[in-house]
């Protein structure tokens, strides 16, 4: 299956027009992530397209944003069908996503993936699609202008293994398999540690030291928590001693595999860096 999304970033409705045409002509229905009300964009779901909604942080990035809830009722006031969300520059946070959920936002699409994926469920509640191309990646790999010195980012959830990948940032982006509030909100048995393994690829959990320490087992039990962030002694009184809960799930892992078994990510890193300097070479 295949799917046709547009950022409409502020485009006038003549760019947008020009677009629809083309599906139009094509008679293929696409999404739309929009970012303000026209004439135009009022009537996109006539003709059978998807409207979602393309918050805009930029400006918070620049310490000139409005409170970030705002900036999310202000789309789904002029958007309320909307079930989308690709954020601009794919600029959020985690709990920009929580916000996006309570406001009726179900799926995500700004995981990019430059290979097919499940899409998938995430704690917070929205499935997380991800997209596979987009046309400034596409743009970049054709003229070569990938850097060659690369930072790492780790903030990519993915509840499974995955290639490392060279974003078109410049960027080696390491998806994360498992996060200890994903598996806590689960509540499925800690079924998470179960996934099938290929010891080829990485497998990166999350952990929160607050989320060990009280061996938290559900968001209730967090938010019970959580007005002692900074009281340890009235945390302790809080801590999960009953059931199984994030705590439980380190040790298991930790149990469960041989102390060689784990890598830093930045070795992770290192090793994906070493092979795609050793392909270079053998190119020459
Ligand atoms: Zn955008």
């Amino acid at each position: 299956m295949k799917s046709l999304t547009f950022d409409i970033d502020w485009a006038p409705d003549e760019v947008v027009q020009h677009c629809l045409d083309i599906l139009g002509e094509a008679d293929v229905r696409a999404t739309f992530f929009a970012t303000h009300r026209s004439k135009l964009i009022d009537t996109i779901e006539s003709f059978g397209h998807e409207v979602g909604i393309h918050p805009n942080f930029m400006p918070n990035f620049n310490g000139k944003g409005k409170p970030y809830r705002e900036t999310i009722d202000q789309l789904m006031a002029i958007f309320p069908q909307a079930r989308g969300v690709r954020f601009h520059s794919l600029g959020y946070s985690a709990p920009v996503l929580d916000y996006c959920f309570q406001s009726g936002i179900k799926y995500d699409s700004s995981v990019f993936l430059p290979f097919q994926a499940q899409p998938y469920l995430e704690y917070t509640g929205i499935r997380r699609i991800p997209f596979i191309e987009s046309d400034l990646q596409t743009a970049i790999d054709q003229s070569g202008f990938a850097g060659t010195s690369l930072p790492y980012d780790s903030s990519v959830f993915l509840p499974f293994q995955a290639q490392p990948y060279l974003e078109y940032t410049g960027i080696r982006r390491i998806p994360f398999i498992e996060s200890d509030l994903q598996t806590a909100i689960d509540q499925s048995g800690f079924a998470g540690t179960n996934l099938p393994y290929d010891s080829s690829l990485p497998f990166v959990y999350v952990f929160h030291p607050i989320h060990v320490f009280l061996n938290t087992y559900s968001m209730d039990h967090y938010s019970a928590a959580k007005e002692y962030y900074h009281e340890p002694e009235a945390l302790l009184r809080h801590r999960n001693r009953q059931k199984d809960g994030v705590e439980t799930m380190l040790v298991k892992i930790l149990e469960s595999n041989k102390p060689a078994n784990f890598l830093t990510t930045g070795e992770i890193y290192n090793l994906y860096r070493e092979t795609e300097m050793r392909g270079s070479q053998n190119k020459h």
